[in-house]
């Protein structure tokens, strides 16, 4: 097994970087954490650098060039994806749920209308998607989703309420989770829409979270007449195309933070290195010298992990639930990887982003804090265990799971 790149990826590799060298931002410097303090204002940031990307052939490197992809393979989406979580994680984030899970959703499971309207939309910045699944009642048991749409012609009705939609704030259109057949078996009953945010009848309240930030929201949707070719897929479809498409773009998602938290680790071992304790820099500490080896240790078996799935995806393999196991390897180890690293500043710690006193422009307060969403969005730790329990392992099914069904 050989997971380095090829010349030819390599050499592509290298002409990337040297691309993006030039076309950062004004003022972008890879190495310093980069704040928007407004989201409208990282929004545009996004849009702006997307269509840079675009333009200059760096867009969708595995979409089809029909769709204004680039036809060139994963591998190649890899490497770019990579090389934007190394050098500009902060720029991509509005994109995280339009790249991780609309646009493979819409070209896996859409119409060619579909394929041909929103793809080319998305790889040149101009939409933000955002993901309607979540709802008060179904979170880790998404096939409760009550999200009622009804059929009236050539539209449905959509009624109902979701919670915790990261970027609805931001985003023009929704993957949303419906149920259009109360009577039909849970999962059976549900069908997948598009969503138009700009539509009367859908309310958007932001939700403020513990960092500060308002990333995620609710989203009220009342009478709101979604046309019939918004649906992907069959009506009481809805449950096979979520999950289809989540397993396909979760090697895409390992790879990214792998090359994201390699950064971290560079930063926190500059930290380190400048940050003194007891008269010496704690990288002379044997306790932060051990949780710093055990940080990059830990990224590494993620970095493995992700280029294993990658060859034997490019083999024609099918990702399949394995995919849970990427999901724990970047949640659990960054929420580790965040506290040793606030730890190792000792009272520094408390100094958040935004202050003049802050180590390292409060990259690591601001991350730990956000860390801790990590073992819930894209299923919760519990979750992704029972999964693996049951559908890696074989071991009998989650016992209150099974007194449910
Ligand atoms: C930062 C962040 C961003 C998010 N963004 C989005 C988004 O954009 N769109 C969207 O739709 N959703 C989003 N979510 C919601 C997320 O998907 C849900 O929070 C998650 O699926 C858990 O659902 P819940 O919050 O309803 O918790 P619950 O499902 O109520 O779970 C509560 C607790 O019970 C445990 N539990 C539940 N069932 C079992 C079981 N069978 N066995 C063992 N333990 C169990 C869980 O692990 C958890 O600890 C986001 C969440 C976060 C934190």
């Amino acid at each position: 097994m050989d997971y380095r790149f090829s010349p030819e990826e390599e050499a592509f590799r290298q002409e990337f970087i040297s691309w993006l060298d030039d076309n950062l931002p004004e003022g972008w410097d890879p190495s310093r954490y980069q704040n928007y303090p407004r989201d409208d204002e990282l929004a545009a940031a996004y849009r702006a650098f997307q269509k840079r990307l675009f333009d200059a052939g760096y867009a969708g490197m595995h979409y089809p060039k029909e769709y204004g992809g680039q036809g060139r393979g994963l591998v190649h989406e890899v490497i770019v994806m990579q090389t934007l979580a190394n050098q500009c994680l902060e720029l991509r984030i509005p994109g995280v749920i339009t790249f991780g899970m609309a646009a493979p959703t819409i070209l896996y499971c859409g119409n060619e209308e579909q394929k041909s309207t929103y793809i080319p939309r998305i790889l040149d910045g101009t939409h933000i998607w955002c993901q309607g699944f979540s709802e008060p009642n179904a979170g880790s048991d998404v096939v409760n989703v009550s999200t009622r749409a009804v059929r009236d012609g050539d539209h449905y009705i959509v009624n109902g309420q979701k919670v915790w939609t990261s970027y609805a704030h931001l985003a023009d259109y929704c993957i949303l989770l419906v149920r259009t057949d109360p009577d039909a078996k849970k999962h059976r009953g549900l069908s997948y829409l598009l969503l138009d945010m700009k539509l009367p009848g859908v309310e958007i309240r932001p939700i403020k979270q513990i960092t500060g930030d308002a990333d995620f929201n609710e989203v009220y949707m009342e009478d709101v007449r979604v046309p019939v070719s918004m649906r992907v897929g069959e009506e009481g479809d809805g449950w096979r195309i979520a999950i289809t498409t989540l397993m396909f773009e979760r090697v895409l998602g390992d790879a990214t933070m792998a090359a994201a938290y390699e950064r971290n680790i560079e930063r926190m071992t500059q930290m380190a290195s400048r940050v003194r304790r007891g008269g010496k820099p704690v990288i002379e500490n044997p306790v932060f010298r051990q949780q710093l080896a055990q940080a990059y240790v830990e990224v590494m078996v993620l970095k493995y992990h992700g280029l294993r799935n990658l060859s034997h995806q490019l083999q024609g393999g099918i990702p399949g639930p394995e995919g849970s196991i990427g999901k724990l390897l970047w949640s659990e180890p960054n929420q580790r990887i965040t506290e040793a690293a606030l730890a190792m500043q000792g009272p520094g710690g408390q100094v958040m982003r935004g202050s003049p006193w802050s180590i390292q422009d409060g990259f690591w307060q601001y991350a730990f804090l956000r860390a801790k969403g990590n073992t819930i969005e894209a299923g919760t730790s519990e979750i992704q265990r029972n999964i693996i329990g049951e559908r890696v392992l074989g071991l009998p099914k989650d016992s209150s799971r099974a007194a449910r069904q």
